[in-house]
């Protein structure tokens, strides 16, 4: 039996995508098939698509770490149901050391993406455990679904874990074009804190108040360390959410205030900032690392959707087959929210 996907035979630029016949996956124990209807982009795509050394590729390698659809077969001993509508958990782990018993998965050794560091949703069929399997909310298109997981669930480990974000705080949320910041946004507003947004765009400025920022510094016009002093009556941001690295990291830790944290992932702009480090240990400054969230912490996002409290921010919808496309506009940092990928 064969399925279809848009895949890669080698890393590289965004024509590597390719439309591609390929076997269709058979479900192992514990595991399930899940017919994709719509998955999501996310910086990592491109990452593995340009190549990532210390990945072990199985070619044609099918990216993509968010995805919604149907169960379409069950492996032996699988618990679900054919039919069911699900959003899938995009990180997989060992189920059963401390860590994933504790519910931080994330911290499992074990740990791995899908569409990295295993076959992903750009394709008909994706094979996943069992265990990662969500119920999709009610009510939500498929690529409103698929923009949810990843994003979410970063956000709310940055905003509500390691930020401890509370009512009355002021929040200084980085890019609030990208996916995760248009989550953190949200889950700041409904914590009570006050939103300060960065963004290098004056539309993208708009979408940010609408999200419900505050306020909104565009860094290409204004001085955000300055702005921040400004805005916060000289005190500095108690939270910093920010995962664009390089000099924005630097900004991040000026931006905090006295005894703040700065919560980091991603640093989609660079690994190595220019640091100096009394402005963390004299002015007390928390840094943070993150990267992804526990399955649990999805359910309670799952449960904010359903609820209408958050909800996913789709920049475009473009099917499967122009994956090349949706690669370029989100290099090109043109988008506001998720760019997400229909399948039919
Ligand atoms: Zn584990």
């Amino acid at each position: 039996m064969k399925t279809e996907a848009m895949a890669i035979l080698s890393t590289g630029d965004a024509d590597v995508l390719q439309r591609m016949e390929i076997d269709l996956p058979e479900p192992g124990p514990r595991e399930v098939r899940v017919r994709v209807r719509a998955v999501a982009l996310n910086h990592l795509d491109v990452w593995t698509r340009r190549g990532l050394p210390h990945l072990r590729y199985a070619f044609p390698h099918r990216l993509g770490a968010d995805i919604a659809g149907e169960v379409d077969a069950l492996g032996p001993g699988a618990v679900g149901r054919v039919g069911q509508r699900v959003v899938v958990a995009p990180g997989v782990s060992c189920g059963v050391c401390a860590r994933c018993a504790g519910g931080e998965d994330n911290l499992c050794r074990e740990y791995k993406i899908l569409g990295e560091s295993t076959q992903g949703g750009y394709a008909r069929h994706v094979v996943v455990p069992d265990r990662n399997l969500l119920p999709c909310p009610e009510g939500l298109a498929w690529e409103e679904a698929a923009a949810i997981p990843l994003c979410f669930l970063t956000a709310w480990q940055m905003v509500v874990r390691k930020g401890g974000v509370r009512p009355g705080q002021i929040v200084l949320v980085q890019a609030a074009g990208s996916g995760v910041s248009s989550a953190a946004i949200q889950l700041c507003k409904l914590l009570g804190a006050e939103v300060i947004a960065t963004t290098r765009s004056p539309e993208k400025a708009t979408r940010a108040i609408a999200l419900g920022a505050d306020h909104v510094i565009v860094t290409t016009r204004e001085d955000l360390v300055k702005r921040v002093r400004e805005l916060t009556l000289r005190r500095g941001a108690d939270v910093v959410i920010e995962h664009v690295g390089g000099e924005v990291f630097e900004q991040s830790v000026l931006a905090a205030a006295w005894g703040g944290r700065v919560v980091t992932c991603g640093a989609t702009s660079g690994f190595f900032p220019k640091l100096d480090l009394r402005q963390i240990f004299f002015r007390q400054v928390e840094v943070l690392g993150s990267t992804m969230g526990s399955r649990r912490d999805l359910f309670e996002v799952l449960a904010l959707v359903q609820q209408g409290k958050v909800r996913p921010v789709l920049d475009r919808v473009l099917p499967l087959w122009s994956a090349a496309d949706a690669h370029r506009a989100l290099e090109n940092g043109a988008a506001f929210g998720k760019i997400v990928l229909l399948v039919d």
